[in-house]
């Protein structure tokens, strides 16, 4: 039988498997840690930190997706501390980054008193949209980051590791390799990463061009121009 350990987390104590996260057992005693990275069918990358919790006599917060319970922990999800980090990561992402088409990231930042506008001088992170494909586009104006489409991409689902990390720091952003247009990757077009992504980053064909003003009896006719064999 797994190895049990005691936590209290907001108050509530419970007993759970020692190898759980602290983000799984806080969903033991009803409590929703919020989070964004975190995939419930991807390996957690931990680099969003929004899932932060508060550990009594950790010196710093503690990722939940990623940090595993100890017996006698006193955790707190929902403290000053952790909203005030939460709040900062969220105003930091809204400064650079269109979340118009991240609905739970608005309301998530609506719900804990993230102000949009409290680095509104803030660099914008700037990118065209790669339509270089009949399926779907990339709009990295939107992307916060996350890492999502790259684990689908990659170890968590389809093998085909098209997408990677490209530049560093604030130019971050993610990219095929050498930047090639995406008929030219290992790219096989399962639609997995657009599954996963929470922004908008990435969108199905279909939906960008109707977004477009494309009527949707023209459809066909204008995605004939995004196949390789239609190109000049
Ligand atoms: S494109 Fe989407 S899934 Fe990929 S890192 Fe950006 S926001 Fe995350």
């Amino acid at each position: 039988m797994d190895r049990q350990v005691t936590v209290t987390i907001d108050g509530r104590q419970t007993s759970v498997p020692a190898d759980m996260t602290v983000l799984e057992a806080a969903a033991t005693v009803g409590l929703h840690v919020p989070r964004l990275c975190y995939h419930p069918r991807l390996t957690p990358p931990a680099v969003c930190r929004l899932c932060v919790v508060e550990w009594e006599g950790a010196r710093t917060l503690v990722p939940a997706c990623v940090a595993r319970v100890r017996d006698g922990a006193v955790i707190h999800t929902d403290s000053e501390r952790v909203r005030r980090a939460r709040r900062t990561i969220l105003e930091l992402l809204h400064s650079a980054v269109d979340l118009g088409e991240a609905p739970e990231i608005l309301a998530l930042g609506e719900a804990i008193g993230a102000d949009p506008h409290r680095f509104a001088d803030g660099e914008r992170r700037a990118f065209p949209v790669y339509e270089d494909n009949p399926f779907y586009v990339r709009d990295y104006d939107k992307c916060v980051l996350c890492w999502r489409c790259v684990q689908a991409c990659g170890d968590d689902m389809q093998f085909t590791y098209a997408l990677s990390l490209g530049r560093r720091g604030f130019h971050t952003h993610i990219a095929t390799f050498f930047g090639a247009p995406m008929p030219e990757t290992t790219c096989v077009f399962c639609g997995n990463c657009v599954g996963v992504c929470p922004t908008g980053a990435l969108k199905g064909l279909e939906e960008y061009l109707l977004e477009q003003g494309v009527p949707a009896e023209r459809l066909w006719e204008e995605k004939q121009r995004f196949r390789p064999s239609a190109e000049a």
